[in-house]
């Protein structure tokens, strides 16, 4: 559990904006390097580790990268404008501390005028402490990123951090990669670029791997807080979810029956994911090339996108299971 925090702390401090991967794929990278016969980067920043073996080319993916502040305009007096880079939403920003890329630290504030009801991007801004415009363009440029700066903890047994989207879901890989024992399977894991912008690193990854069966591994919504608006039967503390269908595909039954057959034979605790907003790499990686059956392993997450995300370590476990089994599970 120790370790899982710390590995948690550990990946969720690396700022990795959508684009700008490359820190957080070179630590995961030091943790992967043990268990592969290859690692290597493409040109997207996509980072495959592979374990070679003469049967089915699986690949299993996890994004890297995470959603962020973008600066676009400087005002007079010093504050900052933003855009999103990825789902940002707008009222769940509010009062939050960021950091940007070089370390220069603020705070996302909102207009006073701003209607709540309504509140848009447009209406924020960061304070960074500077004096004026000039004092701000001396720390800031256009275009520099930043992400949430909030605190990696427990509550209770449950993890909060921001960024579970999805490091927790390299975690899972990088835990999954040391349990895995002999298979004939040729297994591809990959580490993924730009999934929030649109699942484009792992689009060019499936493509350049070709791979037999494929699974995204990312966080999904759930159904247990207080006045959800969609009824979701996924809960925290209940296993790995199976994903049936997102917003960008839905699961081959092909990839499903593996999964659940792995879940079986290991009695792994296990939810059904169907969930009508959000997508994973799977919605790429589906209709590359002529096609290819895709699944997803699913961690239970409430608070999705804000800056305290939460998870159980019960279902992360569950998760890590999973994926080694279904690793080492010769497709049917
Ligand atoms: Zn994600």
């Amino acid at each position: 559990m120790t370790d899982l925090l710390e590995l948690t702390r550990k990946l969720t401090a690396i700022r990795a904006v959508s684009g700008n991967e490359g820190a957080v794929a070179e630590e995961i990278l030091k943790l992967a390097a043990p268990y592969a016969d290859e690692c290597y980067t493409d040109i997207l920043g996509n980072l495959v580790v592979h374990r070679r073996g003469e049967g089915k080319k699986l690949l299993f993916a996890a994004h890297m990268d995470s959603i962020g502040l973008i600066a676009t305009y400087i005002e007079k007096e010093g504050f900052v404008r933003f855009g999103k880079v990825g789902g940002i939403f707008p009222a769940e920003t509010i009062n939050t501390p960021v950091v940007f890329q070089n370390g220069v630290r603020g705070v996302v504030c909102k207009e006073e005028k701003a209607d709540l009801q309504k509140l848009a991007v447009e209406d924020l801004f960061v304070d960074i402490g500077a004096k004026d415009e000039e004092d701000a363009r001396g720390k800031i440029r256009v275009g520099d990123t930043a992400v949430f700066a909030s605190e990696t903890y427990l509550a209770g047994d449950r993890l909060v951090s921001p960024y579970l989207d999805d490091r927790i879901g390299c975690i899972v890989l990088l835990l999954a990669l040391e349990r895995i024992g002999k298979t004939q399977n040729d297994l591809y894991f990959v580490f993924t670029s730009q999934e929030e912008v649109g699942l484009r690193g792992a689009k060019t990854a499936a493509f350049a791997i070709d791979p037999d069966y494929a699974f995204a591994v990312d966080v999904t919504d759930i159904g247990d807080v207080p006045g959800v608006k969609v009824k979701n039967h996924c809960s925290l503390g209940k296993g790995a979810a199976i994903k049936i269908m997102d917003s960008s595909f839905i699961a081959h039954p092909k990839a499903v029956e593996l999964l659940e057959r792995a879940a079986g034979a290991q009695e792994i605790p296990v939810q059904r994911d169907v969930i009508q907003a959000g997508g994973t790499d799977s919605g790429a990686i589906h209709v590359s090339r002529e096609g290819v059956p895709c699944g997803g392993i699913s961690i239970p997450t409430r608070y999705i996108h804000s800056p305290n995300e939460m998870a159980d370590p019960g279902d992360i476990e569950a998760c890590v299971r999973l994926v080694a089994a279904a690793a080492m599970l010769e497709p049917q």
